[in-house]
């Protein structure tokens, strides 16, 4: 029988239902047991774009769950929000403690989200800002591959969010391009880091914000030791592969209704080496036009 302060981790609930409701319909296909994860009403929530009913049903338990719980707990800060990742084993390397520390994430979300909520938040054009756990597991996946004066590409940048990480990792000797298909968010994402601790790297041209199909990655800095990818692709993007350095790294949800993080290694030799990191929901890689009817 599970227990509800157990150590359960639900990566992949597919439709963010009530953690009541999540536990009747998980299955282990959707489920991701971790010794040290966070209680579940925390952690499982992803990027998924959200049905209107869904939507409802979601959010309302969401807010019920995360303002009666941070309420007493006082979790209101962006610090707080990363030594709760930290506690429960989400982030292990200081490194990345240290830069989501410095890049607040209030200053991404829109106005009146719970900016440390552990949930995506909507943020226009059927996209999402992920949730905070799922961008300290793909920090954390990626940390080799973004030290100082690395190349990284963080393709359906979004926010910008991520990338502004991803720019700190790497810092002023390295690259940052962050791709996003909406030129409204890239706008926006330009706004959100000129307000942030990244503001110079992005004066300075070490990281960079582009409207474009990310699809086929960003040629122009090629190739990338690292490669992100926020949207769940149908299938392996070739253009992205090419771009990997060999010895780089890329993350990415692969999948349609069932999608999984695969964590993507391009061998000194060339070789592709591919693994499954767990089941997650992302809004869907695609072109600009079935996004915004979707
Ligand atoms: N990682 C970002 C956004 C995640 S939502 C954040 O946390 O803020 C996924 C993003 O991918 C959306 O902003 C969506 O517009 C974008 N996207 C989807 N398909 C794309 C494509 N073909 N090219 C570029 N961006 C795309």
């Amino acid at each position: 029988m599970m227990n509800l302060s157990s150590t359960m981790k639900a990566y992949g609930c597919r439709y963010c239902v009530s953690p009541l409701k999540q536990l009747l319909h998980t299955t282990n296909h959707h489920l991701r047991f971790r010794p040290r994860s966070p209680p579940f009403f925390s952690s499982s929530f992803n990027n998924l774009k959200l049905p209107n009913f869904n939507l409802l049903l979601t959010y309302n338990s969401l807010f019920f769950t995360t303002e009666h719980l941070w309420g007493r707990s006082g979790m209101n800060t962006n610090k707080k929000m990363v030594e709760h990742l930290q506690q429960y084993g989400v982030i292990s390397s200081e490194k990345v403690a240290r830069v989501m520390e410095t890049i607040d994430r209030a200053l991404f979300v829109p106005d009146r989200t719970p900016a440390y909520a552990d949930c995506p938040q909507e943020i226009g054009y059927n996209a999402t800002i992920s949730a905070p756990h799922m961008h300290a597991t793909c920090l954390q996946l990626l940390e080799e591959k973004l030290q100082p004066g690395m190349h990284a590409l963080d393709v359906g940048s979004g926010t910008g969010y991520l990338t502004a990480c991803f720019a700190m990792m790497v810092g002023p000797q390295g690259r940052a391009i962050g791709v996003e298909h909406i030129p409204e968010l890239v706008a926006s994402s330009i706004n959100n880091i000129e307000k942030s601790a990244a503001a110079a790297l992005l004066k300075k041209g070490s990281l960079s914000m582009h409207a474009g199909d990310g699809r086929e990655g960003w040629p122009e800095c090629a190739p990338y030791d690292a490669i992100h990818v926020g949207a769940a692709a149908p299938e392996m993007p070739q253009a992205l592969l090419d771009q990997l350095k060999p010895g780089g790294r890329m993350v990415i949800p692969v999948g349609n209704i069932f999608q999984d993080l695969k964590v993507v290694d391009k061998n000194p030799d060339g070789s592709i080496s591919i693994r499954s990191e767990s089941s997650v929901r992302y809004v869907p890689l695609t072109s600009r036009d079935a996004q915004l009817q979707s």
